[in-house]
Formats: C-alpha cells, sequence, structure tokens
C-alpha cells in the first residue's frame, strides 16, 4: 500500500463499493477462491513470516492458521449462495395479505484491526467474512508482527480486487488516524483497553462494532476426571503457540489432591510435546516480543514452580511452566497471563470453582474437565463467551458455533455463517398487494364493523 494515507485508502474503497463492485455473488466468489489460492500457493512464504514473528513451526503454522483458514474459506464458499436467499417471515393476520422476507445487504466499507498472536488467521478469517458480504475492506495487521504484516501487504493485493481491498500498515498512531476515518463496520481482536479506544471512535461515526477480546479463561478440574487425558489437553491448548493464545487455559482450578495428582501429568503432557529442553525446540514458539517476555519472566516469582521456569531472553523464549500456591492477589491472578505460564488456583470443591468464575469478569472461554451431571450447573449458571467440556480451544474449529466474547470478553461473533452476518445488515422487506385493500381496515374512521374485526385481530 506504501505512502496511501489512510483518509485516501477509504475514500478510494467507498467510491469503488458505490459502483457496486463488490456486490455480485461472482465477485465475492471470485474473491473468497483468491484468498484460497493465496493460502495454497503462497503457504512457504506466510508460513516463513510466522516462524520469523513467533518461531511458529510450519506445522504448528499449518494446524493453528493456514489450514484453520483454508476450512474457513471452504466452508463459506460452498454455503454463501444459499445463506444469501432471502429468508422468508411470517406474516400476522393484521399485515395480510402480503409477504415479508430479509435480506442480507452489505454494510460498506468495513475495518479490521488484527492482534500480533495469530497475526494470519486473526486478520484473513474476518476478512473471508466482509467479502463474503460484499463489503470492501481495509485490513490492519499487527504492527508487533511485522514480517505477517508485510507478507499481507504485499501478497493479497495479488490474490484479491485491490479495488475493494486494502492493507494499511502502521502502528497505534496509523490506527489512530483509521479510526478517524468513517467506516460501516469495524472488526476489531486484540486487548480490551484498545478495544474501548475502538469502540469510543467508532461511536463519532454511530459505526456498529465486534469486539473480540480477551480476558483470563479459566479450567475447573473435578476429582472424578480423566486426568490423565484432562493434562494432555491443557497442556496442549496452553503451550501451543507459546500460551499466546485468546482462548488458551490462563489458569486451573482445583482442589488441593487433584491438583496433586494432575501436575505431574501436566509436566510429562509438556515434555512429550517439547521435550526435556523446549528452549531449544524448535516446534516451541518464542514470546512475540522483549516487551512482552520483560512482562512475563517476573511472572514466574508468583508461586512455586512445579516445573519449567527457565527463561532465555536471546530467543525470547520461556519454558511450559506449572506455578502452585498462587496466591489470588499475585500480578500472574490479575491480568491475562498471555504467556506459557499455567498458575494451578486452590478450590475446596466444585461449587467453590463455580461460584469463582461466575463472581468474575465474563470468559472468552471456559473449560470444565467434571462428571456429565455437572454440566447443567456450570451452563446456567456461569456466563462465558463458550464453554466446552473436556477440551479446551477446540470449540473454535466448529464453523457453525459463534466465536466471540460476552460483557469484558468482547461483543459480537464470527465464524462460518455468522462471519457473514456480521459484516451484513439483514434489511427487513414487506411486499403488500394494493388489493383487497386491508390497510382501509386499520384506519379511520372506525365504525361497528371495522371495530368487530379489529377485536378479532387483537385477540
Ligand atoms: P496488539 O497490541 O497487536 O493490538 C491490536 C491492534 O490494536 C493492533 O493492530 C494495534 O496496532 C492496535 N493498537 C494498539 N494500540 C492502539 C491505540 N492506542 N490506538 C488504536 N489502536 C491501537 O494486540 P494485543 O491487544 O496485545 O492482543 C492481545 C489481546 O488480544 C489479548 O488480550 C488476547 O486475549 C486478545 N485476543 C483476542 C482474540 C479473540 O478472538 N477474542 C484473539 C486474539 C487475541
Amino acid at each position: 500500500m506504501g505512502a496511501e494515507e489512510p483518509e485516501s485508502v477509504v475514500r478510494r474503497l467507498r467510491e469503488a463499493h458505490r459502483r457496486g463492485l463488490a456486490r455480485p455473488l461472482e465477485w465475492r466468489l471470485a474473491q473468497l477462491d483468491g484468498l484460497a489460492q493465496l493460502l495454497l500457493e503462497q503457504r512457504p512464504a506466510l508460513s516463513a513470516a510466522l516462524r520469523q514473528d513467533l518461531g511458529k513451526s510450519a506445522d504448528e503454522s499449518l494446524v493453528t492458521e493456514i489450514g484453520l483458514l483454508q476450512r474457513e474459506v471452504a466452508h463459506v464458499s460452498g454455503r454463501l449462495a444459499r445463506w444469501l436467499r432471502p429468508q422468508r417471515a411470517a406474516v400476522p393476520l393484521p399485515v395480510q395479505p402480503g409477504r415479508a422476507s430479509t435480506v442480507l445487504e452489505p454494510l460498506g466499507v468495513a475495518l479490521i484491526i488484527a492482534p500480533w498472536n495469530y497475526p494470519l488467521l486473526l486478520a484473513l478469517s474476518p476478512l473471508i467474512g466482509a467479502l463474503a458480504a460484499g463489503d470492501a475492506a481495509v485490513v490492519k495487521p499487527s504492527e508487533l508482527a511485522p514480517a505477517t504484516a508485510g507478507a499481507l501487504s504485499e501478497l493479497l493485493p495479488r490474490y484479491v480486487d485491490a479495488r475493494a481491498v486494502a492493507v494499511v500498515e502502521g502502528d497505534a498512531a496509523t490506527t489512530t488516524e483509521l479510526l478517524e476515518q468513517r467506516f460501516d463496520v469495524i472488526f476489531y481482536t486484540g486487548g480490551g483497553r484498545v478495544g474501548r479506544i475502538v469502540m469510543a471512535a467508532a461511536a463519532r461515526h454511530l459505526t456498529p462494532v465486534v469486539l473480540e477480546l480477551g480476558g483470563k479463561c479459566p479450567v475447573y478440574v473435578d476429582p472424578s476426571a480423566d486426568l490423565e487425558v484432562a493434562a494432555d489437553r491443557i497442556a496442549w491448548g496452553k503451550f501451543m503457540n507459546a500460551g499466546q493464545t485468546c482462548v488458551a487455559p490462563d489458569h486451573v482450578l482445583a482442589d488441593d489432591a487433584t491438583a496433586a495428582r494432575l501436575v505431574p501429568l501436566l509436566e510429562r503432557a509438556a515434555r512429550r510435546m517439547y521435550g526435556g529442553d523446549p528452549l531449544r525446540n524448535d516446534a516451541y514458539c518464542r514470546i512475540v516480543s522483549e516487551q512482552h517476555f520483560d512482562r512475563l519472566v517476573p511472572l514466574l516469582e508468583d508461586g512455586e514452580v512445579a516445573f519449567g521456569g527457565r527463561a532465555d531472553r536471546p530467543s525470547l523464549r520461556i519454558e511450559p511452566t506449572v506455578l502452585t500456591g498462587v496466591a489470588d492477589g499475585s500480578a500472574v491472578m490479575q491480568q491475562e497471563v498471555f504467556g506459557p505460564i499455567l498458575p494451578v488456583v486452590r478450590v475446596t470443591d466444585e461449587e467453590d470453582a463455580i461460584e469463582r468464575v461466575a463472581g468474575g469478569d465474563k470468559p472468552l472461554s471456559l473449560t470444565v474437565f467434571s462428571k456429565p451431571s455437572s454440566r447443567a450447573a456450570w451452563t446456567t449458571r456461569t456466563s462465558s463467551g463458550s464453554i466446552a467440556f473436556g477440551v479446551p480451544v477446540l470449540h473454535l474449529a466448529v464453523p457453525d458455533l459463534p466465536f466471540g466474547g460476552v460483557g469484558e470478553s468482547g461483543t459480537g461473533s464470527y465464524h462460518g455463517r455468522r462471519s457473514l452476518v456480521a459484516f451484513s445488515h439483514e434489511k427487513a422487506v414487506l411486499v403488500k398487494p394494493s388489493r383487497p385493500d386491508t390497510v382501509q381496515l386499520l384506519s379511520p374512521p372506525f365504525g361497528r364493523v371495522k371495530r368487530r374485526v379489529l377485536a378479532r385481530f387483537t385477540g
């Protein structure tokens, strides 16, 4: 995109959109096909960028970013024509005869602000929704993942229509400039602090927002759970991307006896994935920046290190670590960890765990390893973006499940058909024939006959 000013980018996209460029279904499908081609042909370049930004292995890039995107594009492309068909709505008696329906219309020009932790996935996954909806879009990648941002701004215009899709690189100052422009929808993924800035900026233009935020995602492990499986899955969800995952287990809640049995199993699971020296293992990601590394290292002091605990600043790696004896007031429990440090926090029993989760900020995701009979209590007594029984993280790979938070963890959702809806306006359409002219019945003067008919209408 070079030096083009945010204002000029938005003007250019808006004009193209007003001319109807993005409206035809064929255009939308061609863009989605372009994304599919990009992911296929440029996999080595994209994978190299992710390795540069986060030390991500090609396998992890495929599983957690490129492969997810490929499946999402295929899912949306294959169903888009059907999803765009008008949906009939029932017409009540006083409005009959008539035909009512809803149509999804493009909102216009979208702004997509992406974070650094899954810098490819979280830039392109919303873009799939914007293009499916027939919107033009400005994509603002995170400056903390510069290799991926560079790859996106170089490659994306080669695969999608650059008259309707622009990548704007830059830091907070650029984002601030972008936010001064009028957009028709803003899709932001990142922390709550900037989320508030985005929402305030959007309010100036009455622009709708989707805020995909984070926070602390708890995991409860009950004594009745299969602890080996629980430990394997918690370690998998926590240590992928070195813990820099918005839905990663932030901390584990367990009673003392369960924690004592669980911790060695967590260690075994971490070793199985990343060996005895994770700091030198190429399959293990690094922390994104020195600033985040320096934020995380002091958190290692907030409990007893059950295993792990070593950190290497030159390579920005921190070992998969479990902390026990963690106090509620400690720094590691006062912020989203967003790194490979897993505090195990004591609860007395399952009731205590439910009360604790219900009393805190609403998490993006809650994971429970317990008996089937307690699912109802967890589901109805706590509120969270998602609740998963028996596995963390994986719900985001189910395209028909909404992905999004509630309260502090965000507003709005996407994935699958909901991505299309997030970038569309659902317009109400009513068609009423001239004859018979039943509207006469609703207008004065109201004589005896009309009153009798109206009395039937209103029951
Ligand atoms: P980040 O620092 O990369 O910021 C996100 C975006 O905001 C970037 O594009 C950045 O340029 C912009 N930005 C930064 N400061 C700004 C300012 N002052 N004004 C305007 N724009 C600004 O990402 P982050 O916030 O560190 O991301 C981590 C957070 O994101 C975590 O809390 C994580 O849980 C959350 N997250 C949520 C999801 C989700 O899907 N819900 C996914 C990934 C990450």
